[in-house]
């Protein structure tokens, strides 16, 4: 294992990776690769450091947008495809910057603004001092964010990490997805989607040509109740796995345990069976529920559909994941 680097050796070294990306996207010559490192998409975050997102140190860069609407989701503010404003009514001071700012004039610190007025422009959370309001969410060129992915790439080829494309759904935005996949690989970076499934086998396997790694959620196995909780069939998703699976691709499943929903015998039976099944798969992580969506749900001006549900217990997991064992699959507890 490595050993962890101090925080001026970092700034070196992301200074080294900088430079080397410059230089890198400077020498781009081809019309068409030019033309794509400036397609756009919309992401909310990129975090760098990353342990969760697959194999090594990673930067796990999140798209915005996603057709599935599960009540566990622990990032609400990915599931609308365009910005969105944030208010964090505690940190408001009342100093009118942000009414100055707003070209409407409805910016009224601690206070939302009507959603089918505002803009979602960012000019009061430009101008507001404290932080109090935020846009989440900005559109991104390719280019922008290989730049920076590739910040980190010393930390990358310690670790046998690389980038991890998460969301929202990013197979949502596939043709922006495409592109920072191929862009990233024409780098030499290891790539991994994060995916619920849910899009065309067209898609699923266009994307595949690009990526080294899958993390594949597998939620609910029962269709109907796959409907109810998540609003959209179950049948594209298992259908774009095997398909996946059969052409050798590399996937980690990923089985979100929420008690009360999925963490029934009967489920975890159905999980155990189907992902046994597959011909290539056989790694499974079981990601018990938390509540960290909570205070974001309220940030963005609505109350967590969960409410006060619990997080299953150390011996609901360790049970969980014994029987998905049973069925000889590779289980690990966590990202
Ligand atoms: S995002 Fe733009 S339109 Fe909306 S409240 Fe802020 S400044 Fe006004
Ligand atoms: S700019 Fe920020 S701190 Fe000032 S009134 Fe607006 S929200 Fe509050």
């Amino acid at each position: 294992m490595a050993s962890r680097p101090t925080t001026a050796s970092r700034r070196g070294i992301a200074l080294l990776g900088r430079q080397r990306a410059d230089a890198t996207l400077d020498r781009t010559a081809d019309p068409g690769a030019a033309a794509e490192a400036q397609r756009t998409g919309v992401c909310f975050d990129i975090q760098r450091y990353s342990i969760h997102d697959g194999p090594g140190i990673r930067t796990t860069v999140f798209l915005k947008g996603c057709p599935l609407a599960c009540p566990w989701c622990h990032n609400p503010e990915s599931i609308a495809p365009s910005p969105e404003l944030r208010v964090l009514a505690g940190r408001c001071v009342r100093c009118g910057a942000c009414t100055a700012a707003c070209p409407l004039g409805i910016a009224d610190g601690p206070n939302l603004p009507d959603p089918a007025r505002c803009l979602r422009c960012g000019s009061c959370a430009a101008a507001c001092p404290t932080g109090a309001r935020q846009l989440t969410g900005r559109t991104w060129t390719v280019r922008e964010v290989l730049e920076a992915v590739l910040r980190d790439r010393p930390f990358y080829d310690q670790s046998g990490g690389g980038v991890t494309f998460s969301g929202g759904e990013p197979l949502a935005q596939w043709r922006f997805l495409l592109a920072c996949l191929e862009a990233a690989q024409a780098q030499g970076l290891h790539t991994a989607v994060d995916t619920s499934g849910f899009a065309s086998q067209r898609t699923v396997l266009a994307v595949a040509a690009w990526t080294d790694l899958f993390l594949y959620d597998l939620k609910v196995l029962d269709p109907k109740r796959h409907l109810r909780f998540t609003g959209v069939p179950l049948a594209p998703i298992t259908r774009n796995l095997r398909a996946l699976d059969a052409t050798g691709a590399r996937i980690w499943l990923r089985m979100p345990l929420v008690p009360g929903y999925n963490d029934d015998r009967a489920n975890l039976e159905a999980v155990a069976t189907f992902a046994a099944s597959l011909r290539h798969t056989r790694r499974l992580h079981l990601l018990p529920y938390h509540r960290l969506g909570a205070e974001k749900y309220a940030r963005l001006g609505g109350a967590d559909p969960m409410g006060d549900a619990p997080s299953p217990t150390p011996d609901a997991v360790e049970a969980a994941a014994a029987l998905l064992r049973g069925h000889g699959l590779d289980v690990h507890v966590g990202g």
